[in-house]
């Protein structure tokens, strides 16, 4: 999951870091009245999930309150990077004296959390690191450790240009690398780190934490709630997983490397899925109804594939759970079931007298994927 920078910016205070102060503003009028409380110049930062911002008019200077306004007034309603700017924030300008790039980040190989510094920031990092390599200083920090101050800035002196206070960014990277560590963040990059006359600040960031961490993370729960569609929602009341997909047919299956490999046989056989919905153990009628329910209802699904290797599951109850659902669901959309395990002659002779069901008495994902395109045309 993907944290909002104002979010991530109040869990980032929690750890002693120097952030200016922002208040979100969802009209023009509050942000005049934001900037009037902070006092002094503002920048208005268009609150959308996505990078490049500043590039794109998205980050505003604003040197007074009427500013604000009209800047505010400017993004608010409209596109930004594939997104509708919903929200802005207000937040006190630093002046900006150096900008730098502070990264922490997981290393799969090591499964330690690495820190990746650029003391010469104001460019993308990528760019810079296709650049000169060079520029980007990388630790590997071994797993579960904490890195010293005393490390950090013997790490940091050999590259640090004069004047720069080592010893604040020290401070600021072991913080980092702590909240990091305490959040499950799988990336957590400030861009830009900046020198400013207030001190060493993050006036940007980007928190990605590992949804796997989030039942360690009860303060998270909120945001994640938040950050799930109307859908997502209700697979997860199921105890299921939904991903949502841009294709045309939904896709049930009785775990998730069997629905790779659905989702994989699709695309070889020209089809694209719309979701992909993963039962796991568990199976039930009431399950398999709301689950079939779910994924036939986003716009422009021509069918589904239904796909189970039941093991000891009782695959009665989830023909009796398809066929429950296809009462409901507005009919001449194709349903091709694949359903092996525990009573499956049972499931297949009843789902056989269902309209709008095809079943296939077999161990092939393929033939049902073959089914499935013959059926759409
Ligand atoms: P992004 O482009 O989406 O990464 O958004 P940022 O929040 O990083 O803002 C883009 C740029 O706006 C930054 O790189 C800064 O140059 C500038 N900027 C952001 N906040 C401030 C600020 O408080 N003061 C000043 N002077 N510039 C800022
Ligand atoms: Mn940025």
């Amino acid at each position: 999951m993907i944290i909002p920078e104002y979010e991530a910016k109040m869990l980032l205070r929690g750890y002693g870091l120097n952030i200016p102060q922002g208040v979100v503003a969802h009209e023009p009028g509050q942000a005049f009245q934001a900037a009037a409380g902070l006092g002094g110049p503002v920048v208005v930062k268009a609150l959308i999930p996505a990078g490049g911002r500043g590039k794109a008019g998205g980050v505003r200077l604003c040197p007074t309150p009427e500013d604000a306004r009209q800047a505010a007034a400017a993004l608010l309603g409209q596109p930004l990077l594939g997104h509708t700017v919903e929200k802005v924030l207000v937040e006190q300008a630093f002046p900006i004296q150096r900008e730098m790039y502070a990264g922490v980040v997981t290393n799969t190989a090591s499964a330690g959390i690495d820190l990746v510094v650029s003391l010469n920031g104001g460019v993308e990092i990528e760019q810079l690191a296709h650049q000169d390599g060079s520029a980007i200083l990388h630790m590997e920090v071994e797993p579960g450790a904490q890195i010293p101050a005393y490390r950090l800035r013997a790490w940091l002196a050999p590259a640090a240009p004069a004047g720069l206070d080592v010893d604040a960014l020290a401070h600021t990277l072991v913080s980092l690398h702590q909240a990091a560590a305490d959040l499950d963040a799988m990336l957590l990059e400030i861009n830009p780190l900046a020198v400013t006359p207030h001190g060493l600040a993050v006036l940007d960031c980007k928190l990605e934490v590992d949804d796997n961490g989030l039942m360690r993370q009860p303060e998270l729960a909120p945001l994640y709630a938040a950050s799930l569609s109307e859908r997502e929602r209700r697979a997860r009341a199921l105890g299921v997983s939904y991903v949502p997909l841009d294709g045309d047919i939904a896709v049930i299956t009785s775990g998730a490397g069997l629905g790779m490999a659905t989702l994989d046989l699709l695309k070889r056989r020209g089809l694209s899925a719309a979701n992909f919905l993963d039962t796991g153990g568990g199976i039930s009628e009431g399950m398999l109804k709301s689950a079939l329910e779910l994924i036939m209802e986003p716009p422009g699904v021509r069918g589904a594939i239904i796909n189970l290797y039941g093991g000891i599951n009782r695959m009665l109850e989830a023909a009796k759970g398809i066929v429950a659902a296809l009462e409901h669901i507005p009919g001449g959309r194709p349903v091709v079931v694949k359903i092996i395990g525990n009573q499956q002659e049972e499931a297949w002779a009843m789902l056989e007298q269902t309209g709008g069901v095809h079943v296939i008495r077999g161990v092939q994902t393929e033939a049902a994927v073959e089914k499935l395109a013959e059926l759409v045309g």
